[in-house]
């Protein structure tokens, strides 16, 4: 085997960004965005299999939800928050798509989820799309649509206030300030609606949370929740 200096591994990657998201390693001919083993390695939830998840129980009470999973388990410095990190700051929007493609897979999978009408991402404030460029979750979004062959709808949801300055906040008062933070308009593009609402990581569930809400005070008649990981 030809060993390569970690300096001569930089400036390969840098000539050819061919490289896995996941662990850097370069990809093999036939390997797109993760390689083999990260995607083998990937920790999967399987909660598109039981309706009473962790994520269902944590939004239990909080919102009336059809369904709810996550793809993936979410670890600090483990592979799901590189692949993560990479759609959400470095512009790997195809890896979005790839993920959202797994989640349609799954969802496909499980007769709750047949009859979605449209899927919405959780949206971003506009100055924070100014300053990223996109919004990482209708990536994901797209991902999803394209496998289970339904449309997403960006302009669904708005959030009229940057969150930024809320981070410090406990739960409570985090969804106290984030219920008037999303809205949707009157529309009747929702009534009667089922729709899946997508976003990247679950925390405290808050966001979500409001966004289901906003959904169901126009009139949709169920929504339910994918995501690409799930904090526990
Ligand atoms: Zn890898």
């Amino acid at each position: 085997m030809l060993l390569i200096p970690s300096w001569g591994r930089d400036l390969f990657g840098l000539l050819f960004p061919n490289l896995c998201n996941a662990c850097g390693a370069s990809l093999f001919l036939g390997e797109k965005l993760i390689c083999t083993k990260c995607l083998f390695d990937l920790p999967l939830t399987d909660y598109h299999l039981y309706q009473k998840n962790k994520v269902m129980k944590q939004l239990w009470g909080r919102v009336p939800l059809n369904a709810a999973m996550a793809l993936l388990y979410f670890r600090k410095g483990a592979k799901a928050q590189r692949l993560i990190h990479s759609l959400k700051y470095n512009g790997k929007t195809d890896v979005g798509i790839l993920l959202g493609s797994m989640i349609g897979e799954r969802i496909k999978l499980n007769s709750i989820y047949s009859d979605i009408d449209f899927i919405v991402p959780v949206p971003l404030h506009h100055q924070k799309l100014r300053s990223r460029g996109y919004n990482q979750s209708s990536f994901i979004a797209e991902g999803i649509a394209q496998t289970i062959n339904i449309p997403f709808k960006e302009e669904i949801l708005i959030r009229t206030i940057s969150t930024e300055s809320q981070t410090r906040k406990n739960r409570f008062s985090r969804y106290e300030n984030m219920k008037a933070v999303f809205k949707a308009p009157e529309t009747d593009q929702i009534t009667g609606k089922h729709i899946l609402l997508v976003d990247d990581v679950i925390t405290t569930g808050a966001t979500l949370e409001a966004c289901a809400n906003a959904l169901l005070v126009q009139g949709a008649l169920k929504v339910s929740i994918a995501a690409l990981a799930f904090a526990e």
